[in-house]
């Protein structure tokens, strides 16, 4: 991904980068638009492929809607595969849909979005509680640790 952005000046990285995620994130499941203009929280990741990984511990809370305890689950790392889960904040409707995301290192293999979910009720105010002050515009890099 970073190689797409070699020769850039900061301002079109910034923008090369929004477009980039707005793309892999896909229209917004609430209003169909873009998401380059939504707020965004990656909030669990884990690393299924990769011995000793609480992918299991991760999948299980977020069948449960528990995004706390799968909050809690951070095992990203640039040099590996990874399955990230995100909240994606409509500004439009103020709904809040969930995504799931694969990412790969491979340079020839994009990041792609495998589950999108927009949450309702008890879900999507767990969620907003969740992710209070959490939240970022798409495209810009936030803390997101290796462990
Ligand atoms: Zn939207």
């Amino acid at each position: 991904m970073l190689s797409k952005l070699f020769g850039k000046t900061r301002q079109e990285k910034h923008e090369g980068l929004v477009a980039y995620m707005a793309s892999i994130y896909g229209p917004c499941p609430a209003c169909g638009g873009s998401s380059s203009d939504h707020d965004v929280w990656e909030f669990a990741s884990a690393r299924p492929w990769s011995p000793g990984s609480h992918s299991a511990n991760l999948e299980a809370a977020i069948v449960r809607r528990d995004w706390l305890a799968a909050a809690k689950i951070w095992e990203f790392r640039g040099n590996d595969n990874a399955i990230t889960y995100s909240f994606l904040r409509c500004p439009q409707s103020g709904s809040i849909a969930l995504l799931r995301l694969e990412s790969f290192v491979e340079l020839w293999a994009d990041d792609r979005v495998t589950g999108r979910w927009v949450l309702a009720g008890d879900d999507l105010q767990a969620a907003g509680q969740a992710a209070q002050g959490q939240w970022r515009r798409v495209g810009e890099q936030g803390p997101r640790p290796d462990v």
